[in-house]
């Protein structure tokens, strides 16, 4: 029974509805493609696509291109394929920044004859200083009394590539003296020869983000233009823009920027330079390393889009910032694939057993629900033999108090098989534990014995002989928790050492080395886990843990 009620967002826009002021929501995701989409932009996407459905609206997805200095072609790529995933599904709605240059520039010209805009010549040091701060006022720039004539010309000297990077901009003329810092006649454009990935050489000016933003969600009839927290004092910019450029009379008609707070998790990278040196130094293997929150981390970890959808809807929409802790992620992927997937059986330290009394060469079928809560999802067959494997942990020589596994004369369960006594064991030289032996009881079949005996453990197993050897990786948190993730005195992350545990001769039952990249199941006692999308071959599957099952997690 959860609570429904209206965010802050939905509020706004149901009254914009009710007053008339807007016909058809249209909300937009506008990424730069200058890097890999984290779990914050899903919760934006999420938040932007899930508005436009609730009120029977439209959903643009905008790259936000206008900055060609990082963007690459790459990243577009990445960002869609994200996206896609994600399920926001954008239709015939997918514009570039860069395709209204053209118009930007006529805006620029606009504001130069209405005398709303100037050519300076100061260094950035220079706006930098004349700025002043918080508490001191911003003084005249000295180029702001060029003629109109004078401006126009030397604009299309910046656009004809007549001046370098660096000595030239446009400035709106608004309020030197503004409380508002963003008011104190801003740039909007500056000289960049770059070659931009979708227009090439075809402009050395472009636009700053502050000019840009609000027409290009103006010329896209955007109703609500909902951005991060950081935003909030760049809206009267936003609103200047939007109506000297002409587009609108007054700020109430102009898209209505509304600003919410970004999503943070507690104890988790997002930073992207902090990212890319974790790649540089080899710690995490690229972008979408499993321990990392991009969004391509999280679907090659086994993260679902609905287990994503989740967590944002939990996460909820606020004007405050806050941190989210990363166990209500695991909760979500556990709440969404403990009926959706097959429960089977793998050992991932994987110790011999040898049942003394069962005929050698023998193979036994016994069936197994795929899901106990899910019968939809069938049974399959499971080989018993012999010789098998159980988890080394759940054999001790010398049991402590209320231990109820294998131990010396002790009577067990082997899950939806036999129970079994062990009778002894074998030690290596350096005194391991190499074969239990066991003998087990035939007319235990299934798990339980006619004569109502009981016994307290139940432990899973895979035939030695029919069982596969595959690669299984578990995961901790990327971060040492009790440092912090940035060590203050470098700006460094604090990496855990033991984020990564790769099991190399974890035995799976025969079927899971049928996994597809991206399939995922239910280890029985040991987590989730999914097939790695990079590092499996055909018939090799590389296991990710997703999450264990064990959470203190509550809701
Ligand atoms: P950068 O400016 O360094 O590229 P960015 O993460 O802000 O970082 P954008 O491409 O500008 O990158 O982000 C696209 C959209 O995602 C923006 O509307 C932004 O507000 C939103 N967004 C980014 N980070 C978060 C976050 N942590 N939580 C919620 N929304 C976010
Ligand atoms: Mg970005
Ligand atoms: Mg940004």
């Amino acid at each position: 029974n959860e609570v429904v009620s209206k965010n802050f967002i939905e509020n706004i826009i149901e009254k914009d509805i009710a007053e008339g002021r807007c016909e058809k929501v249209i909300t937009r995701f506008p990424p730069e493609p200058n890097g890999y989409l984290h779990i914050g932009h899903a919760k934006s996407i999420l938040l932007n696509y899930g508005l436009s459905k609730e009120y029977g609206g439209n959903f643009h997805f905008r790259f936000d291109d206008t900055n060609p200095t990082k963007e690459k072609t790459e990243f577009v790529d990445s960002i869609k394929a994200d996206v896609q995933w994600l399920g926001a599904d954008w239709g015939e709605d997918l514009f570039f920044a860069s395709d209204y240059f053209e118009k930007m520039y006529e805006c620029a010209i606009k504001l130069i004859k209405d005398q709303k805009a100037y050519v300076s010549d100061l260094t950035a040091d220079e706006i930098r200083e004349y700025r002043g701060t918080l508490t001191e006022p911003g003084k005249e720039d000295p180029y702001a009394s060029r003629s109109v004539e004078e401006n126009l010309k030397l604009f299309e000297g910046m656009k004809n590539g007549e001046f370098e990077d660096g000595s030239k901009v446009l400035r709106a003329r608004i309020d030197m003296t503004s409380s508002n810092i963003n008011m104190r006649d801003p740039i909007l454009y500056r000289v960049a020869h770059m070659t931009h990935h979708n227009t090439g050489d075809k402009w050395c000016i472009y636009p700053m983000y502050d000019f840009a933003h609000p027409i290009e969600d103006a010329i896209e009839g955007i109703t609500h233009s909902i951005c991060t927290l950081e935003f909030e004092d760049h809206r009267p910019l936003y609103d200047w823009v939007v109506i000297n450029c002409g587009f609108k009379n007054t700020p109430e008609e102009a898209p209505k920027q509304i600003e919410f707070a970004k999503l943070y998790l507690t104890n988790v990278v997002t930073g992207k330079r902090y990212i890319k040196k974790l790649v540089e130094d080899g710690i995490v293997d690229g972008w979408d390393d499993p321990r990392l929150v991009s969004i391509a981390a999280l679907r090659r970890r086994g993260y679902t889009p609905e287990s994503i959808q989740k967590f944002v809807e939990l996460c909820g929409v606020s004007k405050a910032n806050s941190s989210v802790d990363y166990a209500m992620l695991e909760y979500c992927i556990r709440e969404d694939l403990k009926m959706k997937v097959p429960r089977m059986m793998a050992v991932t330290r994987p110790l011999k057993v040898v049942i003394d009394n069962f005929p050698e060469g023998e193979v036994e079928y016994v069936e197994v629900d795929n899901n106990l809560e899910n019968p939809e999802l069938g049974k399959r067959k499971v080989p018993f033999t012999r010789e098998l494997y159980i988890e080394q942990d759940d054999f001790m020589e010398e049991p402590p108090k209320k231990y109820f596994r294998m131990f010396p004369g002790n009577e067990v369960r082997l899950m939806n098989a036999y129970f079994v006594k062990c009778e002894s064991f074998e030690k290596d030289e350096n005194g391991n534990v190499t074969v239990v032996h066991c003998t087990y009881d035939p007319a235990s079949k299934g798990g339980n014995s006619p004569d109502g005996r009981k016994v307290k453990g139940t432990i899973h197993w895979v035939s030695a002989e029919y069982g596969k050897r595959v690669t299984v990786r578990l995961y901790e948190n990327l971060v040492d928790e009790e440092k912090g993730v940035y060590n203050p005195e470098d700006g460094s992350v604090n990496v855990n050492p033991n984020s990564l545990t790769v099991l190399e001769d974890a035995v799976v039952e025969p079927a899971l080395t049928e996994g597809k990249a991206f399939d995922s199941y239910q280890f029985v006692r040991n987590g989730f886990f999914c097939v790695d999308c990079k590092d499996s071959k055909e018939n090799a599957p590389v296991f990710n843990r997703i999450v264990s099952l064990k959470s203190s997690f509550k809701l």
